[in-house]
């Protein structure tokens, strides 16, 4: 039986964008993008807003599990929106922030146990087609923020979650002084061989001397942002890990993507071990309070389109851009954070540059994440 999305689909548009791989149909069909933002907009007017203790009663609460408020702004009431689901019979749910419009799982992770998720074969797909694709998206995002990524020579670089060391390896040979650290050890032992110069570790970043003496002029999160269930104080700790002058690049699913507003449960940032899901403007909170002095975004328009291999004719792939640019809607997000000006004066040039802070502000004060955590655990 065809589902009434593609009949509606069929209807509106005939089959002329039936072939055209599913990342790039939502974003080149006349049209469709007002329609999608319609259809967020309505779904959103649509889901009850709960106080937290309410939505907890509806929900049961795993083993390694915990119920959150908020950890962008502390506010405890819930919007659910969403039910992803997979092989294996996993499921979750996502909530939306009423307040700043995070979008987040609940419950979420413990972060003790978040290690159980990572523990045994989590490297095994990491290979083949996979590690290609993955390393032709690694030079595309470098190009995008071009030149800090070009000469690494004398400059530290530090992969957190460098699972089997496939950016590590682009990053030695572009002359990085190069180290990651990743929490699972068969990824780590599988990056090891892979690499000459640098090294991956098992852990966290205190655990390791190396790692924990700080003063890296880049620090990487490939995919990585989603996985984290406690953003700020992790954040802190980049941005006290950055030398003078430092960057943070992030690559993450974009929660303000079109495809999410178009496929909802089923979108493919939902994936088994996502806990959070940000947009241009959550992450531009997460860096303000953890004391960074700027962003800039490249927005993200799909790999084999930036590659110059996608089968899409030109008039359309000028069409997806558009959509992509005009609703900042990529499915991928990328960020630039700066520590500081000298950071924004050495690498911001030919960026649009968003300031985090008032010029001659001193640094936004640390939260403080002991009470953040207090808070943000739901009262039993
Ligand atoms: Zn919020």
């Amino acid at each position: 039986m065809i589902s009434a999305r593609r009949l509606l689909g069929r209807l509106a548009y005939g089959s002329r964008y039936n072939d055209m791989p599913w990342g790039q149909r939502v974003y080149v069909r006349p049209g469709e993008r007002f329609i999608r933002q319609a259809q967020w907009w309505w779904r959103i007017r649509r889901a009850p807003v709960m106080s937290l203790e309410e939505y907890g009663a509806t929900r049961e609460l795993g083993e390694i599990e915990e119920f959150l408020s908020c950890m962008m702004c502390g506010e405890p009431r819930q919007q659910p929106l969403f039910e992803p689901t997979g092989g294996k019979g996993w499921r979750y749910h996502v909530v939306r922030c009423p307040s700043c419009g995070f979008l987040y799982r609940n419950p979420n992770v413990l972060p003790e146990r978040l290690g159980d998720l990572y523990s045994s074969g989590y490297s095994g797909f990491l290979t083949g087609a996979y590690a290609a694709n993955r390393q032709r998206r690694y030079k595309l995002t470098m190009e995008a923020f071009a030149p800090v990524f070009d000469h690494g020579e004398g400059r530290r670089l530090l992969d957190f979650g460098s699972g089997v060391g496939l950016f590590l390896e682009l990053a030695e040979q572009r002359g990085f002084d190069a180290c990651g650290v990743d929490l699972s050890p068969d990824s780590v032992a599988q990056a090891n061989e892979r690499l000459t110069r640098a090294r991956a570790y098992h852990g966290t970043p205190e655990e390791v001397p190396e790692i924990a003496r700080g003063g890296f002029d880049v620090i990487t999160l490939w995919s990585v942002l989603a996985h984290l269930p406690r953003p700020l104080d992790d954040f802190q700790r980049f941005r006290d890990l950055l030398a003078p002058g430092g960057v943070l690049l992030i690559l993450t699913v974009n929660a303000r993507s079109l495809l999410l507003k178009a496929y909802g449960s089923t979108w493919s940032g939902f994936t088994k071990n996502h806990l959070m899901f940000y947009s241009s403007d959550t992450l531009r909170t997460l860096l303000r309070r953890t004391g960074f002095a700027g962003v800039a975004y490249a927005p993200h328009y799909g790999d084999t389109i930036e590659a110059g291999t996608a089968r899409l004719p030109g008039p359309l792939q000028w069409r997806l851009r558009r959509a992509v640019d005009a609703s900042d809607g990529g499915n991928m997000m990328r960020a630039l954070a700066f520590a500081d000006e000298t950071a924004i004066a050495r690498w911001g040039d030919g960026l649009t540059v968003h300031r985090l802070r008032e010029a001659g502000l001193p640094p936004a004060t640390p939260p403080d994440s002991g009470d953040l955590r207090d808070s943000s655990e739901m009262a039993t």
